[in-house]
């Protein structure tokens, strides 16, 4: 009997003992927990670069989402160009910056749905989403005198190819529109490349408005600046042309969480631009740029989370 208490009596105080094991790692690492997190967010490391070449040819197995093929040039694809200059983007930032991976959100000609890059991007942890795309002018409806019909002319509305639109362009997500770009848009002045845009998002779904809001006050600076920091590369470096940098709505940037660009690195219906794009002098340049301003946007960012 005494035995049978004694016993119990041990088993209890080990319990006790275990309890206060627990206890004292429980204790050892919510102190620790803190320090840890606190060194973590003072020394912000640019490890994950995603890279998405846009576009691509919708598998006939793929599953449901939004897909888009992409501008044509006269010889020349966007959906080609794009994967050609992501390819090389990738090994270009595995060599020049140390430390820094690269993930393609496709590395064959089979597009991959909005959501799905998305998707990949957030998996990956991303630091940085890059997308790559080509721009294009939409073709311009022009009044045209096609013959005289009673001594009066007669005109015919035809539609005639705009290639006047040259050099780069910069796309950060905004959810609101200028009125400028709105009508600009109406106008058919600028492509709209209505497949990309986020005009489709529900702005009172509660997801959609944690997901703009979260994207608005903690990436949007970044966006910004690494859109900048591409565009003088462009400008100062290369000697193009940029239109600088423009906000739309755009849904694949919007999803992913993290600073976001869409580089139009071109216009792929300029006879120019398009030589350009598909030529391996302009596909580097336009890489090498790229690689110099994530350089500089890495030290910047890395610095100020000191
Ligand atoms: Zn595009």
């Amino acid at each position: 009997m005494k035995n049978k208490i004694l016993n119990r009596l041990k088993r209890a105080i080990c319990g006790v003992g275990a309890i206060i094991v627990c206890f004292s790692l429980f204790s050892f690492t919510s102190v620790d927990h803190p320090k840890n997190d606190t060194l973590v967010n003072n020394s912000f490391k640019l490890r994950t670069i995603i890279i998405d070449a846009g576009h691509g040819v919708k598998p006939d197995n793929a599953p449901p989402g939004h897909y888009s093929r992409g501008a044509s040039g006269s010889f020349s694809s966007e959906r080609n160009v794009t994967l050609a200059i992501a390819l090389k983007l990738q090994k270009a930032i595995e060599k020049d910056l140390d430390g820094v991976n690269a993930v393609l959100t496709r590395t064959t000609e089979d597009d991959v749905s909005f959501e799905r890059r998305a998707q990949i991007a957030n998996e990956n942890k991303g630091n940085l989403f890059i997308s790559i795309h080509c721009n294009s002018l939409a073709d311009r409806v022009v009044r045209q005198r096609v013959g005289t019909r009673r001594g009066r002319a007669v005109y015919k509305s035809v539609r005639v190819p705009d290639r006047s639109g040259k050099g780069a362009l910069m796309l950060v997500y905004g959810l609101h529109r200028s009125r400028e770009e709105q009508n600009a848009i109406k106008n058919n002045k600028i492509e709209d490349d209505s497949d990309l845009n986020g005009d489709g998002l529900d702005p009172n779904d509660p997801v959609v408005i944690i997901l703009t809001d979260a994207y608005m006050r903690k990436f949007r600076k970044q966006s910004v600046k690494i859109a900048n920091l591409i565009s003088t590369e462009f400008v100062d470096t290369d000697g193009r042309r940029s239109e600088g940098l423009r906000e739309q709505g755009i849904y694949v940037l919007c999803h992913a969480a993290m600073p976001s660009v869409l580089v139009e690195t071109g216009y792929i219906n300029n006879p120019d631009d398009e030589e350009y794009l598909n030529s391996e002098a302009g596909q580097n340049e336009i890489v090498n740029s790229i690689v110099r301003a994530i350089k500089t946007y890495k030290t910047d960012v890395e610095q100020l989370a000191q």
